[in-house]
């Protein structure tokens, strides 16, 4: 009989380390899809950059667009990209955190997550010189534990999803350079997911710089605001 009630108390740990925190992400989500729509906003967001190839390209045609993004900045990209990084702030962009390693919360020991995360704010921190010391945060996956997510409370931090992926991680036979767009349009707005990091293959920039574009044509199509995901949270 012990052994059953050992049994079920496991099982219902487990469930409050991994599924529990699934559920809270996919609420996350749907409240921050609910959100950018209603609100009438486009959230342009790039992952796991900066790259030395794709993120000035990516800026200059924010530029070009007078738009602003978010840039999920992965700690390890930041060394030799420094100057890339200070330019995403000094354009007025939004930076924020993808963690440092990109570490999968659900494969790793939850202290190792945490100091994973704190790692990436202090460089941020240090690299930027600002006062800022905690950053908004998209974990890698998409995934969570139940730990990160209280880590993440106490400290008050954001944690931010996407609700329109851009296809660009995808095989190059299942892309399709208009999707995000057309679900820009279909939605009536959203946080769009981009990777900014240098692939080895760069016919990757030419879909995503064509795909942003696509995007951006579509949210001023429909008069849409292109916000920084600091205004996800203003009420
Ligand atoms: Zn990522």
């Amino acid at each position: 009989m012990i052994g059953v009630y050992l049994v079920m108390v496991c099982l219902f740990l487990v469930f409050l380390y991994i599924p529990l925190p699934w559920i809270y992400g996919r609420v996350l989500r749907k409240m921050q899809k609910v959100k950018a729509i209603s609100g009438n906003q486009v959230f342009l967001t790039f992952d796991d950059g900066p790259g030395n190839r794709l993120t000035p390209q990516i800026l200059a045609v924010l530029n070009d667009n007078n738009v602003k993004a978010t840039f999920f900045i992965l700690g390890r990209n930041v060394v030799g990209r420094e100057r890339i990084l200070k330019s995403i702030v000094k354009e007025g962009h939004s930076v924020a955190s993808h963690s440092f390693s990109h570490l999968h919360a659900w494969q790793v020991l939850p202290w190792r997550l945490i100091s994973d995360i704190k790692k990436s704010w202090d460089l941020l921190h240090d690299v930027l010189g600002t006062e800022q010391d905690k950053f908004v945060f998209r974990p890698p996956y998409g995934k969570l534990n139940l730990l990160s997510v209280l880590f993440l409370w106490r400290q008050k931090v954001a944690i931010v999803y996407w609700t329109i992926g851009s296809l660009d991680t995808w095989a190059m036979d299942k892309r399709n350079v208009n999707h995000a767009a057309e679900r820009i349009r279909c939605d009536g707005g959203g946080i769009v997911l981009f990777h900014d990091f240098d692939r080895a293959a760069d016919q990757t920039d030419d879909y995503l710089l064509d795909s942003l574009k696509a995007v951006i044509k579509a949210g001023q199509d429909m008069q849409l605001a292109f916000s920084s995901i600091e205004q996800l949270h203003r009420k």
